[in-house]
């Protein structure tokens, strides 16, 4: 293609909504033909919800004020819910858990804080401290002096925990959180979103192009099959570590595919740079963006196949 047929096309893609960062992103769509898909924020909207818990409401505050540190998605369910489940005024406010303010809260103004926090019920300004997030896996700090964990049930095995569960006894779709206070596994609590409404479209596109595609994700298999299953992806690769995510890519360049990859997460990172073409919904984070060579402004998933057609079309590969 020509400089001026790029621009003209970057001209066209940019009405779109589609942002290219150079003719070479472009070139690459000649050979694509495989397109590795995220799934939470990417096909499904990202917005989770509180579908159910076994936790008491004092262990769901607990979580409630560990998760409220945490921006993920699953985080913004869990700390959305608390209201309802650990319920407001000062006699809902998890019975007890609060009352033991660490003396080395020490001031005035923090004790303050935490008091008003225990009033509401909720986990805003609760004493959590040595917090750290626990990439693809889930959140761990010290909360009233107790070490609590919260994430994938196998993130709180690895930490010797022991977790036991009946498949049947989680919703089907569900993203699971464990939770462990000071080693002791406390129940599950369960989370969803849901496929955007322009996503099953969007493959049958793609698929149409004669592009195959796989869905990747860190989320559970059955969690994963279930969007497959909904939009039509007959190949997945579930419980991706975020350091996992680029191996898939490679894996498959290494089985002699040109790969696609879209996604919106600092997990997608490093797995959208090791792509052909690395893909970003604009609605994600600006790491994904960073890593890409093309964003998609209105984070539609049918902007993909349309991205796709548009460089062809400017390649000269299709009318
Ligand atoms: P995805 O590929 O779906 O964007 P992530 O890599 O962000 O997933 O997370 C992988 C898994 O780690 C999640 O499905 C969840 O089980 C767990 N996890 C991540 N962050 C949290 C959190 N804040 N609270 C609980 N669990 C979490
Ligand atoms: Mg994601």
């Amino acid at each position: 293609a020509t400089p001026t047929a790029l621009a003209v096309s970057s001209g066209r893609g940019s009405q779109l909504g589609i942002l290219v960062s150079g003719p070479e992103a472009l070139e690459s769509t000649r050979s694509i033909d495989t397109v590795v898909l995220d799934k939470t924020g990417t096909l499904t909207t990202g917005v989770m919800s509180l579908t159910g818990t076994e936790l008491s409401p004092a262990d769901f505050d607990v979580l409630a004020r560990l998760e409220s540190r945490s921006e993920h998605p699953i985080a913004r369910a869990i700390v959305a819910a608390a209201p309802e489940i650990v319920g407001t005024g000062s006699a809902g406010a998890a019975a007890g858990t609060i009352s033991t303010v660490p003396d080395s809260m020490g001031s005035v103004e923090e004790s303050a804080r935490a008091a008003s926090a225990s009033s509401m019920g909720t986990a805003a300004g609760s004493p959590v401290l040595d917090f750290e997030n626990i990439a693809g896996g889930g959140l761990r700090a010290t909360i009233d002096g107790a070490e609590v964990l919260a994430g994938r049930p196998d993130l709180l095995r690895e930490h010797g925990i022991a977790v036991d569960f009946a498949a049947d006894s989680v919703p089907r779709g569900a993203t699971i959180v464990a939770l462990a206070i000071d080693g002791q596994f406390r129940g599950l609590s369960f989370v969803s979103d849901e496929a955007k409404p322009t996503s099953a479209a969007a493959i049958a596109e793609l698929h149409s192009l004669g592009l195959s595609t796989v869905l990747l994700t860190g989320d559970n298999a059955q969690a994963a099959e279930v969007v497959a299953e909904a939009l039509g992806i007959t190949e997945v690769r579930a419980d991706v570590r975020p350091e996992g995510k680029v191996s898939v890519v490679s894996e498959l360049q290494g089985q002699g595919r040109a790969v696609a990859m879209v996604g919106d997460g600092v997990n997608d990172a490093a797995a959208l740079a090791g792509a052909d073409l690395g893909i970003a919904m604009e609605s994600g984070t600006d790491a994904a963006m960073a890593a890409s060579d093309v964003t998609m402004v209105k984070s539609d998933p049918q902007q993909i196949p349309q991205a796709i057609r548009l460089s062809r079309r400017t390649l000269g590969l299709i009318k």
